[in-house]
């Protein structure tokens, strides 16, 4: 587990690097390649220059054009090699910077466009270069995430859940996931054995909340994903509970970032209630 991030042995859920960790990469990684070439065809990375890009906000940092322009460390740029990820795709060049400079981000950018690891990558890093977590008050059941990922659908969040296990494949960073439709013992048992980053559905993490099984409050981040589906799915009062109405620190105390592929009204709100002197990032058009 490295050592970095905090050690285990303080946080709530009992994770303490005796747990093998599954290799998400299948058994012989190294030799067998998991990832095929199709698996990156959703990215036409010969269009890059074409795409259009619009930044605003205080201070943008720089975007970066490599991986290595960046300082992830070297966990988690061997699991990029591992996920044959060459170069960043556009919102990744833009928005990795401006999380890794503690910046809170509104990003406009299509499905496809390489959002997942966009805002896991910040994260990850975030929490294995950070300030060791704190001893979580005793509480029975509760377990203590450091990050939230909110997603609109069970599908959603299985794909991000597994994107963002094999980006942190050995740094020690532990991902689980909470989503409907599935009986919730599982998940249960998942988040007793520790949790630094959640992947939830709105509804089901209220239940968690609910139940006392989940607390907001040591979220350092916070990633919503498809913003804009997730209202059109009448998420709103879960989402506005899960991030006002509970123990989350407030905005400022905690860096957000908000994705959504379109910026009506609603999602400006989102963004003007959820969000602290924010960056605007819309990519493509
Ligand atoms: P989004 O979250 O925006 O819907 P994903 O993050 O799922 O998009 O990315 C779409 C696909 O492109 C996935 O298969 C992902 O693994 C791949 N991908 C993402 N970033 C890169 C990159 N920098 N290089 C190559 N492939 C990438």
């Amino acid at each position: 587990n490295g050592g970095r991030g905090g050690g285990w042995g303080s946080r709530s859920g009992g994770w303490d690097g005796r747990v093998r960790e599954v290799n998400p990469f299948g058994e012989e990684e190294e030799t067998e390649q998991p990832f095929s070439e199709q698996e990156n065809s959703g990215i036409n990375f010969d269009a890059y220059e074409d795409i259009p890009v619009e930044t605003s906000g205080d201070n943008v940092p720089t975007p970066v054009n490599t991986f290595a322009d960046i300082d992830l460390g070297d966990a988690l740029n061997k699991n990029i090699q591992r996920c044959k990820y060459v170069k960043p795709t556009p919102v990744q060049r833009h928005a990795i910077p401006i999380s890794l400079a503690g910046r809170d981000l509104m990003a406009c950018a299509q499905t496809g466009s390489g959002k997942t690891a966009a805002f896991c990558f910040p994260i990850i890093s975030g929490i294995m270069t950070g300030q060791p977590a704190q001893r979580p008050p005793r509480g029975a059941h509760t377990v203590y995430p450091l990050a939230l990922i909110l997603s609109p659908t069970r599908e959603l969040s299985i794909q991000i859940h597994e994107e963002a296990r094999k980006f942190s494949y050995q740094t020690g960073v532990r991902v689980v996931v909470a989503y409907g439709g599935a009986p919730i013992n599982q998940q249960l048992r998942e988040l007793e054995r520790g949790v630094d980053i959640l992947v939830a559905t709105p509804g089901r993490l209220v239940d968690l909340l609910e139940r006392a099984r989940v607390s907001l409050q040591m979220i350092r981040y916070l990633a919503l994903d498809e913003a804009d589906r997730m209202l059109d799915m009448g998420f709103e009062p879960q989402i506005r509970k899960i991030v006002e109405q509970m123990d989350m620190p407030p905005p400022g105390a905690r860096q957000t970032m908000l994705f959504s592929a379109t910026f009506p009204k609603e999602i400006q709100r989102l963004a003007s209630d959820f969000l602290a002197k924010y960056i605007f990032l819309a990519v493509g058009r």
